[in-house]
């Protein structure tokens, strides 16, 4: 199995793929062809645990990973940093929907499950290289990214990494979670924008010759942890073939029968792998996109036309509020059918315009697989407060606006098929909204008593991950213009 670019072709190997990231013209990396899973297979792994799934998912795509490396990869990610060792739990919350909770992992958050693993993909992929020089993995983050890559990087060998999130742009919890993190090849800083600001900065940096240079000369090389690199992306289609596999096992579907997915989507990484689980046999009738007030995804998946020049709210789902959405990359080179050129042209107006269009079959196929559908606050608040009303199940502002969106979807073509939701955080991670939901009740101005009066109200339990978070040190407090951070990575590294 070998990757290429989706601008322009090569042939590099997934090791390769997973140690660069990003190709040299700032492409991404994609499989040159879906390797299938078999009706037998799917069979078998019904009686497969976690990581016996993903042993055999990622053995299709890491051909040049031997099968004892690709089962210490999964070993180390998976066994014992989970609740219950289940990373990928589905429940039942009525309505023939299911929610498939993402966030049982260290950081409270559906990034865990590729974050968890990436590490070890990473550093078996270096070794394999043999370059010998430190991997230095930049972060640009919309809040759950950052806090997800630094616990599965920190103290990590021959790796560094450097997390800039907006300043403004994400929750109490999640600023605390990244300004706590210890361990001594860890640096965070805060930039004066929004996420769009910071992962276009740390894009620049990455195809920036002067920045190249500093780093060889310091025998270094970047990589990158974002959604972007291959290695976050195939242990997210893991899960959906885990769902369906759970769901053959409780007889919710027969062999070959249909469910649709319900993705909360911000840089369309999470619903890119649904895609990829597709091609590889999992039998997805629809995706559903579902955003919030930066409803890119939604006009682009409506109309054809994908337009980032239009105002930038800050909404209750901060991991949502994007306007570039990294990942549809890869869609549209499948969407092109695999022609480079297209997708490079449509990248480049992305990048000079602001904008591009889409037409004919291409579109045709987007919107015959995608439905794309959007919420405001107010409305993913409601959600929040009918489906704990109804079915005593508490939900995060993110898998809220997933749920809204399912439900209109559901209005407007009256198609009744299984959803599965992907449920991607904690509603402890965003409990000043989430509480804002359920009760009139003033709050109180603690983090930590708004997480316990969260509990007292809904009859759950604080996540042990957030509750150790007090009286932890805030050990990064540095915040940067955007034309700084080349500056605050320099600096940190030496
Ligand atoms: C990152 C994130 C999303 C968006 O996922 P993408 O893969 O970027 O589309 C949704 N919800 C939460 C809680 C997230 O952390």
């Amino acid at each position: 199995m070998f990757f290429t670019g989706t601008r322009s072709n090569c042939d590099v190997t997934s090791a390769f793929a997973i140690a660069r990231g990003l190709a040299d013209d700032g492409g991404l990396f994609v499989p040159q062809e879906f390797p299938a899973i078999s009706a037998g297979e799917f069979s078998a792994m019904t009686g497969m645990d976690y990581c016996q799934r993903a042993a055999l998912v990622l053995g299709k795509y890491l051909t040049d990973y031997t099968a004892g490396e690709i089962r210490y990869c999964v070993e180390g990610a998976y066994k014992g940093t989970f609740d219950n060792d289940l990373p990928a739990p589905l429940a039942d919350i009525g309505n023939n929907r299911k929610m498939l909770e993402l966030w049982h992992g260290p950081t409270c958050a559906f990034k865990d499950l590729a974050l968890q693993l990436l590490p070890y993909l990473l550093t078996t992929a270096l070794k394999k290289n043999g370059t010998g020089r430190e991997a230095v993995i930049l972060v640009a983050t919309s809040g759950d990214t950052g806090k997800a890559a630094l616990a599965g990087f920190a103290g990590v060998k021959d790796t560094r990494i450097v997390v800039f999130y907006p300043r403004d742009g994400v929750s109490d919890m999640q600023k605390l979670q990244m300004t706590t993190q210890k361990g001594e090849n860890v640096a965070v800083c805060a930039i004066a924008g929004n996420f769009d600001d910071a992962q276009n900065g740390v894009k620049a940096i990455f195809t920036d010759a002067e920045m190249k240079k500093f780093l060889l000369d310091n025998n270094m090389d970047f990589s990158s942890a974002n959604s972007i690199n291959f290695g976050r992306l195939v242990p997210q289609i893991v899960y959906y073939v885990s769902a369906y596999c759970d769901l053959l096992k409780d007889g919710s579907l027969k062999p070959g029968e249909t469910f649709n997915v319900v993705v909360p989507t911000g840089n369309f990484g999470n619903i890119l792998a649904a895609v990829y689980a597709k091609k590889m046999g999992v039998p997805i009738k629809k995706f559903i996109c579902a955003s919030n007030k930066n409803n890119v995804l939604t006009d682009f998946i409506r109309t054809g036309t994908y337009d980032r020049n239009r105002q930038f709210f800050t909404t209750e789902s901060p991991s949502m509020d994007i306007l570039i959405s990294s990942n549809l990359e890869r869609m549209l080179h499948l969407l092109c059918k695999g022609d480079c050129a297209q997708v490079a042209a449509l990248m480049a107006e992305l990048k000079n315009a602001g904008k591009y269009t889409i037409g004919g079959e291409m579109l045709k196929e987007l919107q015959q697989e995608f439905y794309g559908g959007c919420c405001d606050d107010e409305t993913g608040r409601k959600a929040i407060a009918e489906i704990f009303r109804e079915h005593n199940y508490l939900c995060d502002t993110h898998t809220a606006v997933a749920l809204a969106v399912g439900e209109n979807y559901r209005k407007e073509t009256g198609d009744d098929t299984l959803q599965v939701i992907a449920s991607t955080a904690s509603a402890y991670k965003f409990a000043p909204a989430v509480l804002k939901a359920l009760t009139d009740k003033e709050l109180p101005a603690d983090d930590f008593a708004k997480l316990e009066l969260l509990a007292e109200l809904t009859g759950t339990a604080v996540p042990a991950p957030l509750a150790n978070l007090k009286g932890d040190e805030v050990r990064h407090k540095k915040c940067v213009e955007k034309s700084e951070m080349a500056e605050f990575i320099r600096q940190s590294l030496v």
